[in-house]
């Protein structure tokens, strides 16, 4: 099989709905055989009554003649857009294995979509079969243990709201509607990584089935090939039907601030990036400040004259004791060498849950993204300068610049302890494009792959986030995210998907 997935960047749609159904004719019967074995009662799940955008259908298989085709093909990312043979909804490990069987049948790839958040694309692809865990949604605390089990299609929200009630926590990402399987099985950077690490450095077990059909466990011990690169590029090498996390106190309440710094040109926030670049020198690991551009809205709490101007956002998190956060967060709460007047301002003490959702639903569903990271080994000069212009200038109202903390917890493991290859960045950049006329995705894409390119030439890049790394499938772009893991990922890939069956799933 090892069939290559399209190009979704060239903006070419060899494949539309009428091909999909064409794929699913020739393998009619084996769908037909699915859908008997996952025996569905049909009944959709609704969650938008939960804040979620999709419409699931536990137990069935929609193929493109299907009404419900077109809702079950939706992907978060529009520029993304795919048609697959068929998307399965499996309920069960034993569900998931009879869809990675008819795949194996059928010769049709899987993409397997847990949260449907994917920025990258993987969780759909033309021609594929999509399998849907989103309906298995189960989490179980075990406080005394201080461990998590998690079915595939808990969100970032569902298990901080379930761990939190227990004064624990794991790191997870900054949207509480993203999944919690695809945003750990991508590496997974969030407010607590400095202090705890990757979401994926904290996943102590997962089940997959395999390309064989197969229920396998992989732990540090237990298949640990398996282990080492699911966390980083999990995707690629099987469905995880359960995940268990070990999981750390956090205090009831956490410090944060949100201060926007008025910036005229790159000089201004190339000035304020190398004082935030200091402080984050000398910063505990327990603080995560992260510094973005965005423009001033026209809204209550924001002065009505710098509507519409630019402004540095400095975001920041302690994930510690409150008092000590406090104390950490103020100097970069004043940035400017004279002290500037800032546009606004936020600093309080929340709960955790509260902080995760801070920043929630500002990238709405079928707008079109491309996100593209350099983790970058020193944060030099050049680098800063290069970031400032790029922040000062972007395409669009809704472009954005973001520069992401690493080191502390992050950087206790090595660089091919999983899939994860930026173990030794001091910083992430991350350039995301974000637009929503079609005809506008080579302008932004564009701007997001040459801001990336140029901050390779001006710095030392020692990978990509794979959860920020464009929608380029394939060799290079393999290459180009896992870095110095990329051989022996492509390895492990020959001894447990050697047809390619996941292929679709991830880059590898
Ligand atoms: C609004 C928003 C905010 C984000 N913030 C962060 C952040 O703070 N930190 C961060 O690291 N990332 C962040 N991301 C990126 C996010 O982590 C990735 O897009 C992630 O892959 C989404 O996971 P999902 O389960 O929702 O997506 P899906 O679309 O379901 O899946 C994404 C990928 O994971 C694979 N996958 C999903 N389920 C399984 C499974 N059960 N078994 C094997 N492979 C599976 C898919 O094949 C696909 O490759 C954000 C994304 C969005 C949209």
């Amino acid at each position: 099989m090892n069939q290559e997935s399209p190009d979704t960047t060239t903006g070419d749609d060899p494949f539309g709905r009428a091909d999909a159904a064409a794929v699913a004719r020739d393998h009619a019967e084996a769908l037909a055989a699915l859908a008997d074995a996952l025996d569905g009662d049909g009944t959709p799940v609704d969650r938008e009554a939960t804040g979620e955008w999709r419409t699931l259908f536990p137990g069935d298989v929609v193929t493109p003649d299907d009404d419900r085709y077109d809702e079950a093909r939706r992907v978060w990312n529009g520029l993304c857009e795919a048609a697959p043979a068929a998307v399965a909804y499996p309920t069960t490990a034993a569900g998931v294995a009879r869809v990675v069987e008819a795949a194996r049948e059928t010769g049709l790839g899987v993409a397997t979509r847990s949260g449907g958040h994917s920025s990258v694309g993987t969780s759909s692809g033309d021609g594929v079969l999509v399998c849907d865990v989103g309906t298995m949604q189960e989490v179980a605390v075990d406080p005394d243990a201080r461990t998590a089990t998690v079915d595939p299609g808990v969100t970032i929200g569902e298990l901080d709201a379930a761990t939190t009630a227990h004064g624990l926590a794991t790191p997870q990402g900054v949207a509480p509607e993203v999944g919690v399987t695809g945003l750990t099985l991508g590496g997974g950077t969030g407010y607590l990584s400095r202090a705890h690490g990757l979401a994926c450095d904290r996943l102590a077990q997962v089940d997959l089935i395999t390309a064989a059909g197969e229920r396998v466990t992989a732990t540090a011990d237990t298949n640990p090939d398996l282990f080492r690169a699911v966390r980083g590029a999990g995707g690629a090498f099987g469905v995880a039907v359960e995940l268990e996390f070990d999981l750390v106190s956090v205090p009831g309440e956490l410090a944060m601030c949100d201060t926007w710094f008025p910036v005229d040109g790159t000089d201004d926030v190339a000035a304020l990036l190398r004082e935030y670049r200091d402080l984050l020198r000398e910063a505990p690991r327990t603080t995560n400040v992260s510094p973005y551009v965005t423009r001033v809205p026209d809204e209550a709490g924001f002065p009505d004259d710098r509507a519409g101007d630019l402004a540095l956002c400095v975001l920041g998190v302690h994930g510690g004791d409150p008092d000590e956060g406090e104390r950490a967060l103020a100097p970069f709460r004043n940035l400017g060498a004279d002290g500037v007047d800032p546009l606004f301002e936020y600093a309080d003490r929340r709960p955790y849950v509260d902080v995760q959702a801070y920043l929630g639903g500002g990238s709405p569903a079928d707008d079109h993204y491309y996100w593209k990271s350099v983790a970058v080994e020193t944060f030099t000069d050049a680098l800063v300068d290069h970031t400032a212009e790029r922040m000062a200038a972007l395409p669009g109202d809704e472009d954005t610049v973001v520069v992401w903390p690493m080191g502390g917890a992050v950087a206790d493991l090595d660089a091919g302890a999983t899939a994860v290859p930026e173990r030794d960045a001091e910083v992430v950049l991350n350039f995301e494009a974000c637009w929503s006329e079609p005809t506008d995705d080579d302008a932004h894409r564009e701007w997001a792959r040459e801001s990336a390119d140029r901050a390779r030439d001006v710095g030392t890049v020692t990978g990509e986030l794979p959860n920020f790394s464009g929608t380029e499938r394939g060799d290079e772009a393999a290459r180009d995210v896992y870095a110095a893991n990329y051989e022996w990922l492509r390895e492990t890939k020959r001894r447990w998907d050697p047809d390619g069956v996941f292929t679709p799933s991830g880059r590898l």
